[in-house]
């Protein structure tokens, strides 16, 4: 199975393949600069990023993008920085060669209004990267529908990743009945889009709109809700990255281990 983490990449973009290989991981998230800063550096070691991407077994690799970018924001200045911040993001992935950038597909008070910005931002960047929405908690992104609006109307290559914490706290019951969810994924948007999985347990209960996230299976989803949801057939061979907290209980090693363990 593909399983990892979010991984710190501080020492440099080639230190990711230590950074994850010494949690038992063999896929990757990363973010390429601060998330809580719009500063990026210039990119450095392509060579030995590219040369390590090639020979390791760690596939595949993504960037998450900024915690500030709000590509729904009708704010000039926030989303005059948001959009230079997505084209230093592509450009980065391209010049790297990393598989998908993740993004959070941003939030307005009005959905419609935010889904048609977010639309006509990403169509005014030209990338050969491919995207990934991620749906979310509470308001634009949580529902599949939001999702489907905005990659039908991109022309960037475009797929989705699903955050089980972000499905659960929407309101999607991926414990009880996962079948169900998966076959509303489908019609919605189709399988054949849902490229990565946010592996993340959930601190608050179906339905709360709030995004905390929780060690695997000492939230609201449950050992057993994992077991279920790794092994269902129609998810086995999609890449799985945890974004769990680090903590006195455990890190990303440990819930790796767990996650492992359930494999049938
Ligand atoms: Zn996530
Ligand atoms: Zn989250």
């Amino acid at each position: 199975m593909r399983i990892g983490a979010h991984v710190s990449m501080a020492k440099g973009f080639p230190s990711v393949f230590d950074n994850i290989k010494s949690v038992g991981g063999n896929c990757a998230q990363i973010f390429s600069h601060s998330p809580r800063g719009w500063k990026f550096k210039d990119v450095q070691k392509v060579e030995e990023f590219r040369e390590r991407y090639k020979k390791e077994d760690i596939k595949p690799i993504v960037i998450h993008n900024s915690y500030l970018v709000n590509l729904a924001s009708l704010d000039k200045e926030l989303h005059k920085k948001s959009m230079e911040n997505m084209r230093k993001e592509f450009e980065t992935a391209e010049i790297l060669g990393i598989d998908y950038i993740n993004i959070h597909p941003g939030s307005n008070k009005d959905v419609k209004i935010g889904l048609k910005r977010i639309v006509q931002s990403l169509n005014s960047i030209e990338t050969k990267a491919y995207l990934l929405l991620e749906n979310t908690a509470s308001g634009i992104g949580s529902e599949f529908e939001n999702l489907m609006y905005i990659m039908e109307n991109i022309t960037i290559k475009c797929g989705v990743t699903l955050d089980t914490c972000h499905a659960y706290a929407a309101g999607y019951d991926i414990v009880s009945s996962l079948d169900n969810v998966l076959d509303e994924f489908d019609s919605i948007i189709g399988l054949e889009k849902l490229k990565l999985i946010h592996l993340n347990d959930s601190k608050f209960e179906l339905g709360s709109k709030r995004d905390r996230h929780e060690h695997i299976g000492l939230g609201k989803i449950e050992i057993e809700g994992f077991r279920n949801f790794i092994n269902h057939p129609k998810l086995q061979d999609i890449p799985k990255i945890l974004e769990t907290p680090v903590d006195e209980r455990r890190g990303f090693k440990e819930n790796i281990e767990v996650v492992k363990s359930l494999v049938e």
